[in-house]
C-alpha cells in the first residue's frame, strides 16, 4: 500500500469513476470516493472488486454538487482530486439548469474546496461535448483541444451547454485564482466499454431502449467512441504527469454510427436482430418527425454534423494506445449480456 495521500474521485458511484477508482487502486493508491448517497458504497466496493481491485483501499464521503456540505472533509490532505461528478440524464430536462446549475456550481465547489485543502492537481472530466459545438467553423474543421463549444448557440442541449460552462468556469477559476490546484482536463467521447453493475450510465442505457425495439429506424448520426478502460488511464496519466498541467486531452477511438450500434448488438446477441434499427431515416424525415416528439428535438444539431477530430495529444501526451470502437462497444454489449440487463 502506498503512503501517499488518498485520490479523491467525486461521483464516486459512477459508470466511469468506477474505473478510474479501480485504475488508481491497481496502481496502489488508496481512493477516497464522493457519493450523495452512502448507501451506494457497497455497490462501488463490489464493483471495484471485480476489477481485482483491494476495496479496504477504498473509502467514502458524502457530498452533494447543489450543497457545500462534505466537499472539505472530502478533500482534506488530498494531492490529486478528480472531480467527475455531474449530471448526464438520458432525457433533457425542461429546465436547462437542473443541470447547468449542478455542473457549474458543483465544479467551482469542488475547485474551492481543493483550494483550501492545497491540492495540488485537479483533473476535470469535462467531455467531447465541449469542443464539438463551436460556433462559424468552415466546413471540414477537424477539432482538437483548441476547440471550445459555443454555450450561447441555441440550438444545443442542456447537458451539452452545462459541460461547456463548468469546464469554461473551471479554467477561469484556475488563472484567477491564487493557490488554485493545477488544472488538466479529460474530454472522453462517447463512453463504451465493459458496465460493472446494474447502475447503469446514459452510455448503456441506449442498449436497453434497443433491446425493448424502441428504435426501429436510427436518426443519420455518428459520433466518436472511446472505451472506458483507456479513459480510466487517461484519467491517472493527467493526475501524475506534470507536463499534464494545463491542457485539456480529448479522448476518442474512430467513429460509430447509431445504426452500426445495433449491428454491434444485433451481433453479439443475435435474439435482438429484430428488436434493433433495420435502417436509417433520411434528415428529412428525422427534422419532420421533430415536430412531434420532443426527444428527437435533442438530436437535430447532430443531423449531418462533422465531428473529424485529431487523438494525436492524449496517444502522444499521455502514452495511450486506445482500443478502437469495435472494441468498445462489442465490450459493452457483452458485459450487459453477462449481467443478464438486457
Ligand atoms: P454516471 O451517470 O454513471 O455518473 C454520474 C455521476 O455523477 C454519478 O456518480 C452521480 O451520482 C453523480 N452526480 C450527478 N448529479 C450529482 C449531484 N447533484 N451531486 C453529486 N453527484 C452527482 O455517468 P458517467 O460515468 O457516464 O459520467 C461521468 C462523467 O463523465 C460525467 O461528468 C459525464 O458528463 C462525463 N462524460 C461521460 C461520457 C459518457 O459517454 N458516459 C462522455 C463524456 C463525458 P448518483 O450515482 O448519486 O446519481
Amino acid at each position: 500500500m502506498s503512503t501517499e495521500p488518498p485520490v479523491v474521485v467525486t461521483g464516486a458511484s459512477g459508470f466511469i469513476a468506477k474505473h478510474v477508482a479501480g485504475e488508481f487502486l491497481k496502481r496502489g493508491y488508496s481512493v477516497r470516493g464522493t457519493i450523495r448517497r452512502l448507501d451506494k458504497a457497497d455497490a462501488v466496493r463490489r464493483a471495484v472488486t471485480r476489477l481485482g481491485c483491494d476495496p479496504s483501499a477504498l473509502s467514502f464521503v458524502a457530498a452533494d454538487l447543489d450543497s457545500d456540505v462534505g466537499w472539505d472533509d472530502a478533500v482534506a490532505g488530498a494531492n490529486i482530486v478528480v472531480h467527475m461528478a455531474s449530471p448526464f440524464p438520458i432525457a433533457q430536462p425542461d429546465d436547462p439548469d437542473d443541470v447547468i446549475l449542478p455542473a457549474r456550481e458543483g465544479t467551482l465547489r469542488v475547485l474551492k474546496a481543493a483550494t483550501r485543502a492545497h491540492a495540488k492537481r485537479l483533473v476535470l472530466t469535462s467531455s467531447s461535448v465541449a469542443i464539438f459545438y463551436g460556433s462559424g467553423l468552415p466546413i471540414g474543421h477537424i477539432y482538437s483541444e483548441d476547440d471550445f463549444s459555443d454555450e450561447t448557440r441555441n440550438d444545443l442541449t442542456p447537458y451539452i451547454k452545462s459541460k461547456t460552462i463548468a469546464e469554461k468556469a473551471a479554467w477561469q477559476f484556475v488563472k484567477k485564482t491564487p493557490g488554485a490546484p493545477e488544472l488538466a482536463v479529460i474530454n472522453p467521447a462517447f463512453v463504451q466499454g465493459p458496465a460493472l453493475d446494474d447502475d447503469l450510465s446514459t452510455s448503456h442505457d441506449l442498449y436497453r431502449l434497443m433491446a425493448r425495439g424502441l428504435y426501429p429506424a436510427a436518426p443519420r448520426i455518428r459520433f466518436p467512441v472511446v472505451d472506458v478502460r483507456d479513459v480510466a488511464a487517461a484519467h491517472v496519466e493527467a493526475a501524475l504527469r506534470p507536463e499534464a498541467a494545463g491542457k485539456r486531452y480529448l479522448i476518442g477511438e474512430g467513429q460509430l454510427r447509431l445504426y452500426e450500434l445495433g449491428r454491434i448488438l444485433a451481433r453479439e446477441l443475435p435474439d435482438l436482430r429484430s428488436k434493433v434499427p433495420k435502417f436509417e431515416l433520411p434528415d428529412v424525415a428525422v427534422r419532420m418527425l421533430a415536430v412531434f416528439d420532443r426527444r428527437l428535438r435533442t438530436i437535430l444539431p447532430e443531423l449531418g454534423a462533422q465531428k473529424d477530430y485529431t487523438n494525436t495529444r492524449v496517444r502522444a501526451g499521455l502514452g495511450l494506445n486506445l482500443r478502437g470502437s469495435d472494441e468498445a462497444v462489442t465490450a459493452a454489449v457483452r458485459s450487459l449480456r453477462d449481467l443478464r440487463l438486457i
